[in-house]
Order: C-alpha cells, then structure tokens, then sequence
C-alpha cells in the first residue's frame, strides 16, 4: 500500500460552471458527443457516505473518523435531482441508477424514488430506474423502495466466506445481513437482482467458484453474478495492475466447474460481457475497464452527491449544474448547458490508461468514486 493519500477534504474537486449556449446542442434534445456516442445512462450519487470500508473505494486509513464529509446544505435536494433527471431525460437517458457512497443512508430516499418514477420517457414510457447498493440495509428498506418505484437493484458483495467479506468492507459487517437483503429483494418481487464482486487478486479472487456456486444454487439463475476488474479509481486506493485479475481468467476458472457459453449484449453500452451456464444454471457477467476497455460505446453520466456533472468514472474535472440549478436559470437554459457539455465529450480513459496514467504528473487528480459512484 503506498504512502497515505490525504483526499480534497472539502470536495475541491475542479469543477466549473457549465456555459449557456444560445441555441441547444440539438434541437430534438436527443444530443451525442464527439465519438457519437449518446447520453443513455445517468448514475446520481445522493450521498458521500457509505457504512463500509472497502479498500479499492474508501480505504479506512484514509476516510477515517477526521474526513470531512459534505455537508447536507450541499447535497442537491430530491426536488434538484429530479428537475436535473428530467432535463437528462430529455437528452435521451433512459437510466437512471442511484448510486452513493451507500445511497440506502440518505434519509426518505423512498420518497426520491418515487419523484424519478413519476418522470416520463418523451414516448411516455417509463424510465429504467436502479439502484446499486452494498446491501447493508436491504433487508429493512426493499420493500419500501419497490413500492416506491424502484424497478431493479444491484448489490455489491466481495466474497460468500464470512471472514474475507468482514475484511474486505473493513468495519467487520457479516455477509449473512447482505444475503439476506438479496433474499428480501427478491421476496419484493424485484426484477432480475445483479450481484456486483470486485476481484481484488491474492484479496478475494479465490472466492469467485464459491460465489458462482452458492447463486447457482440458492438462487436458482434469478441472480446475475457480475465480476469486476479491480480499478485504478480516484487516488486513494493505491492500484497496483499486479492485483488486476483480468476477465479472461475468471471466465476460465468458473469454466472448469461450470461449462458457459457467449451471450450478446442486452443493450448497446452495456458495461458487462455475459456468458450463460450450459446447463441453463443462468448467466454471469465480466466487467473489464483494464483489460477490455467499453468506452467506445459509453453513455454514462454521473452526477455527483452536491450537483457536479462527470463524464467519465476517472475523470479529474466536473461541472457544477447546481449553480445552475440555484442560480435562477430556466429548464432550457439548464437543458441547452448539459447538452453543449456532452457534446463536447471525448473521453475515454480505459481505452488510454497506459498513456493517461504516464500523465498523472499532470497533478490532475481522478475524483473518488464513493463520489460519484461507481
Ligand atoms: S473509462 Fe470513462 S469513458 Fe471509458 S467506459 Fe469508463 S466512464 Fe466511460
């Protein structure tokens, strides 16, 4: 682990106040960026928070007990979000997932929800609305959140073996509370229910046969088992490519237990390659940033807990939509500003690791993902 990293305690993240242009990016709204990609998928963090630890996010040695977190005159208001929402929506997100820190730690997030599920495609239909969660609280809260709206949900688990979790989210929280959030959501009638593993190599990665097994069997193919390459996010976590378990290997280990088989993706942007079980046991997910870069197609934006725009999960500058949305402007004024911003897009960090990561002299930091969400 290298030497302490001490985060932007006050947020400082660089961000800057979007410009009104005079006439909108594109008069249907429907606005792509410079590597034609559209605006499909808006993740909003609704906190900084989070009750657990993990290493690749929120390193406790880092996030201790002096860490400034944002102060909740700061946080966008539920009004503020989904005035923001709508106006993406606009633009033609059709996503809209909520993300954190832990977003089941923001107070009354039902009522959230059930302000994004009123909101409408242009078609009139609904939106897609998800949540990622790392399941602490799902047992208590699923059955408020589906009655509100919620449609899916996504929750993050490292590892089945009680001691490697507890070690993993670094506060000693046991497993058995998760698995049974993700028997509740279930219990909910949620649709199909992902279960995100971060493989951290010599950490976790022995896990990956017992956790396909275990939601082969006790979920009978009702859970999609998705594992993500550890990634080099922010600037606290210390990446090393040498704890990179690449895709190709996890797919190889679960193989020889359980035969799988090349499934398409459900929609363009897609960030996981599936693959399904032979025997009809149901399908898993890779998620491959370091070794299998997606940006060609991404469509995601990300806002953050107090209202920054982000274009990319690494990126190092936001901008700040909520001055805009505190600042008297009006839905097309607001509007014509993110779709200018998207338009303008080019990023596509994976794709250019290597050579970005020879630039982090540049001091240009990459924000936290416990900030915007993953
Ligand atoms: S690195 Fe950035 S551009 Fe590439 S897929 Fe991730 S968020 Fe999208």
């Amino acid at each position: 682990m290298g030497e302490k990293v001490i985060p932007l305690a006050d947020h400082r993240y660089a961000a800057s106040v979007p410009r009104i242009p005079e006439r909108p990016a594109a008069p249907s709204g429907h606005v792509a960026d410079r590597l034609g990609r559209p605006l499909r998928d808006l993740r909003i963090s609704v906190t900084d928070r989070c009750n657990f630890r993990c290493g690749y996010c929120m390193p406790k040695e880092v996030f201790d007990k002096q860490y400034h977190f944002l102060p909740h005159g700061s946080l966008l208001s539920f009004e503020e979000i989904t005035r923001a929402a709508r106006l993406f929506v606009a633009h033609g997100v059709r996503k809209l997932r909520l993300t954190g820190g832990e977003p089941l730690l923001r107070k009354d997030l039902e009522r959230l929800v059930a302000m994004l599920a009123a909101l409408r495609c242009p078609d009139g239909s609904a939106l897609d609305l998800t949540l990622t969660t790392n399941g602490s609280l799902l047992a208590r809260k699923a059955r408020a959140l589906k009655d509100a709206g919620l449609q899916r949900v996504t929750v993050s688990l490292d590892a089945l073996d009680d001691t490697i979790f507890r070690r993993m989210n670094d506060v000693d929280f046991p497993v058995a509370d998760v698995l049974e959030g993700i028997a509740e959501a279930r219990r909910c009638g949620f649709g199909t229910i992902k279960v995100n593993m971060v493989v951290k190599r010599g950490s976790n990665d022995h896990e990956i046969v017992p956790m396909a097994r275990f939601f082969r069997e006790q979920f009978d193919g009702s859970v999609v088992l998705r594992f993500i390459e550890y990634m080099d996010v922010g600037a606290t976590n210390g990446w090393r490519m040498d704890e990179v378990l690449p895709s190709a290997d996890v797919v190889a280990r679960i193989a020889q237990s359980f035969p799988l088989e090349p499934l398409e993706a459900n929609a363009p942007g897609e960030t996981a390659q599936r693959w399904r079980y032979r025997d009809g046991g149901g399908e898993i997910g890779v998620i491959s940033s370091v070794t299998r870069a997606f940006c060609r197609d991404c469509n995601r934006a990300r806002l953050s807990t107090e209202g920054k725009l982000f274009t990319c999960l690494f990126a190092s500058h936001g901008h700040d939509l909520r001055a805009l949305l505190r600042g008297g402007h009006d839905d097309a004024q607001i509007a014509a500003a993110i779709g200018a911003l998207w338009a303008g897009r080019g990023d596509r960090y994976s794709e250019l690791r290597g050579a970005m990561q020879a630039d982090a002299g540049s001091g240009q930091r990459r924000v936290e993902m416990h900030y915007i969400g993953g």
